[in-house]
């Protein structure tokens, strides 16, 4: 399918023209919105809803001081930006990373809110960081930074109104000291379900089966309702990975049940190489003991040019944002991109992959099995239940798979590019929402 969409993102050009902002062509935020607002052109949506999209509706800064382990005090500043909250409660991930800024933020809070309409989960869009790198901490200062950042987020997060989870840097771990924290200052009352205020915890704690690997088999259920389509077999492809965290090395553990070769990884360590394929489970427990993939024994080192120009049917971005740029996509060879993180290909890179005739199917879409298994997470603390993974796997899939044909159907409809149908299909949602709640007062 080709793309009618870079009209160089005249429709968010306007809106922020109207709100007296600078329009950052190389900032990731506007690029999100840009493209977000190019799929209202496609439904004529009223001028009132792109200006609810444009920016979000908190965006809320901390600073506190935390305990280092030789006794000194070390400032650290935080962010959770509420995106919109006309579906549920504003939910997404809370992200722990040294350079994080503000606008990236941003465009995850929005991409959670189109997520969440996409995918049609009675819930908004958020997202959180704290500027620091974890790795440089000990588990004991993490464990500090992590309850002084929880506190000082206080109110603003909470099991009815906003509901962080696991992301970039984060883990269950890091997920069971929030809720924990957010639980010991709870009123007594609000005890039994303040543990709701985070999904994505550790099971034992009132986690969900299935959360943990619930992105990587959510990308790997849209493949087996998308790959028949393009006459591809899920069982007889190659693959590039970018990442080899959670999204990353669930994705690879989940492919090669399906017989499907890993053939690169790059990670923030360095990239290898095998062309008769990477052992998936072996690269995780390598990667569990040394912390990345440079010097995994089973295949060799490779520069970043090798890896981006190798010969894949699927390239697997499941790092960070802006990973996939117009110099990476002259180099890339490969069929179909499939967004495991999110945000990142850039409009330029998107726009010349279009051009060679590579399918794009985007974030909002392939890495929702993630906030999809954290609403049954959340869901089953509320109710006091338990699922099995056999009946959260079930859910998911189905949750995917409708999300799936919503895009397909959308994208055919408008003749337009995945990324524009999944933003189409769930802006077409929320503009029902408005439409039928109104205005208030
Ligand atoms: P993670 O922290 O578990 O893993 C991140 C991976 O990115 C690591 O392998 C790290 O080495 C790699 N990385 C970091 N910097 C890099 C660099 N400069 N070059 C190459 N690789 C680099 O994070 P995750 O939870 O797997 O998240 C990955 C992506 O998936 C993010 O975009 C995140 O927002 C998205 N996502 C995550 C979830 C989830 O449930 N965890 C859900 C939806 C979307």
């Amino acid at each position: 399918m080709n793309s009618p969409d870079s009209k160089s993102h005249q429709s968010a050009r306007e809106i922020f023209e109207e709100l007296e902002e600078y329009y950052d062509d190389h900032n990731v935020y506007y690029q999100t919105i840009g493209s977000v607002l190019d799929a209202t052109e496609l439904l004529g949506i009223n001028h009132r809803l792109k200006l609810i999209l444009s920016q979000p509706k908190n965006e809320i800064m901390v600073h506190f001081t935390a305990k280092m382990d030789d006794g000194s005090q070390k400032l650290f500043k935080g962010y959770r930006v509420q995106h919109n909250n006309v579906l549920g409660p504003y939910k997404g991930g809370i992200r722990f990373h040294h350079e994080v800024k503000l606008d990236e933020v941003k465009a995850l809070a929005l991409l959670m809110t189109m997520k969440c309409a996409l995918a049609r989960l009675p819930l908004g869009g958020a997202k959180g960081a704290l500027k620091v790198n974890p790795r440089s901490l000990t588990k004991n200062e993490l464990e500090r930074v992590t309850r002084r950042f929880t506190a000082a987020l206080g109110n603003n997060i909470s099991p009815n109104y906003d509901i962080p989870a696991p992301d970039v840097g984060t883990n269950a771990q890091i997920m069971a000291w929030m809720a924990d924290t957010y639980t010991n200052m709870s009123e007594a009352s609000s005890k039994v379900i303040a543990k709701g205020v985070v999904t994505g915890k550790p099971i034992e704690f009132g986690g969900s089966e299935g959360r943990e690997k619930a992105t990587g088999q959510g990308l790997v259920f849209v493949l087996e309702e998308l790959l028949p389509g393009m006459n591809l077999k899920i069982g007889d492809l190659s693959y590039s990975l970018i990442g080899f965290g959670n999204v990353g090395s669930w994705t690879a553990r989940l492919l090669q049940k399906h017989g499907s070769k890993l053939k690169t990884v790059m990670d923030h360590t360095g990239a290898i190489l095998n062309e008769d394929g990477i052992d998936a489970e072996d690269l995780t427990q390598y990667v569990k003991e040394h912390g990345g993939v440079k010097g995994y024994p089973k295949a060799n080192p490779v520069s970043n040019d090798a890896f981006y120009s190798t010969k894949v049917d699927l390239f697997i971005p499941a790092a960070l944002e802006q990973m996939i740029d117009f110099e990476h996509a002259k180099r890339m060879n490969c069929k179909v991109i499939v967004e495991g993180a999110n945000a990142p290909t850039t409009p330029r890179a998107e726009q010349l992959l279009l051009e060679k005739g590579v399918e794009i199917l985007p974030a909002i879409l392939c890495n929702a099995g993630g906030v999809t298994v954290s609403y049954f997470e959340w869901k089953q603390n509320r109710q006091s239940e338990t699922w099995e993974e056999e009946k959260v796997d079930r859910q998911l899939r189905m949750t995917m798979s409708k999300s799936a044909q919503r895009v397909l159907n959308m994208a055919r409809e408008k003749n337009c590019s995945m990324r524009i149908a999944s933003y189409a299909a769930a802006i077409e949602y929320l503009d029902k929402v408005y439409d039928m709640r109104g205005v208030f007062p």
